[in-house]
């Protein structure tokens, strides 16, 4: 399967009084044609500021974000119209996400205008086409948004996300403000449409145990840095980085996509320390169990246990 987006050594780094932050540091991955990669992190992993260089919201303090063979690390603006076509992003908040003083209708039909220049008489039957794809009656192209309930909303931006036929689409944690109900059932349309239409998507999340079903593979970020990075089923079977153990064991192995898994609540080694002051050498090494001595000295390198498997902890060395 073709790579579409492929991001090297991705750095961001906030200079404030108090200090510099290292939000993103060296952060590498691709994503696929076809392929689900789950981005996962708790708060102030620097998960969504990825996201937002990917769609050019933020620009990279270094490194390279490459779509479809094109250095894109640009600013949205500057990007050219067949790369903002190409790569969509749905938020998390779906109410702020789409303009109040607009239709369903008129939200939807924008960007078939910009970017499929579909010509006037062929876009009604383009807009219902887009509403049937995320399951809503076509008589909602005339509501306006505060009509629609939260989930209902999401799938509009859903629909806009992927009116212009996109390749890639960045989740940022689109289901998170929605009750589990709804959440599945936005899962479960985002799945159908990938297959579909083969898409790729970078889904952004802090919900671990969403991944297990859905991704095709995995990967953690802790404070800045990516620390494990594998397929799903081998991220979840034999998990190697002591932070990606910690996680997984805390999440039930009760049935299915209900239980959602709370980070917080695993942390028994203290919280997570201020991105403005990272500890030495390995930024886990204050919550971590394995930790040895060169770990509060040495920052470990991102090693390849194999082909597919990439590991940052001195066990693996
Ligand atoms: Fe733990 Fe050391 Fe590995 Fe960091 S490098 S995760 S502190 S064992
Ligand atoms: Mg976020």
């Amino acid at each position: 399967h073709e790579v579409l987006l492929e991001v090297k050594g991705l750095r961001k780094f906030f200079h404030t009084s108090r200090g510099t932050v290292k939000a993103v540091n060296e952060v590498s991955f691709t994503v696929s044609e076809g392929e689900t990669l789950g981005l996962v992190g708790e708060s102030g992993s620097g998960k969504s500021t990825v996201a937002y260089m990917v769609m050019g919201m933020y620009r990279p303090t270094a490194g390279e974000i490459i779509f479809e063979g094109k250095n894109i690390a640009i600013p949205h603006q500057k990007r050219p119209l067949s790369i903002k076509k190409n790569l969509q992003i749905v938020f998390q908040d779906p109410g702020s996400s789409l303009n109040p003083r607009r239709s369903i209708g008129q939200i939807l039909e924008l960007p078939l205008r910009i970017h499929l220049s579909v010509p006037p008489q062929k876009r009604e039957e383009k807009l219902e086409e887009l509403l049937s794809m995320v399951e809503l009656p076509v008589d909602y192209l005339k509501k306006y948004p505060r009509a629609l309930g939260g989930g209902e909303r999401q799938m509009v931006a859903i629909a806009r996300a992927l009116s212009t036929n996109p390749r890639l689409v960045v989740l940022d944690e689109p289901t998170s403000a929605l009750d589990v109900s709804i959440q599945a059932k936005i899962i479960n349309t985002l799945m159908r449409i990938q297959k579909e239409r083969k898409l790729g998507y970078l889904f952004i999340t802090h919900d671990l145990s969403l991944m297990r079903n859905i991704a095709h593979r995995v990967a953690i970020m802790y404070l800045g840095r990516i620390v494990e990075l594998a397929p799903a089923r081998e991220f979840f079977e034999k998990p190697l980085h002591p932070y990606t153990q910690m996680l997984i064991a805390a999440v039930p192995v009760v049935s299915e996509e209900e239980e959602r898994f709370k980070p917080e609540k695993v942390v028994s080694r203290g919280e997570i320390p201020s991105p403005i002051n990272l500890p030495s050498g390995c930024v886990f090494h204050p919550r971590c169990i394995s930790a040895e001595e060169r770990c509060r000295v040495e920052e470990p390198p991102m090693v390849a246990i194999d082909e597919n498997h990439l590991v940052r902890c001195h066990l693996y060395r």
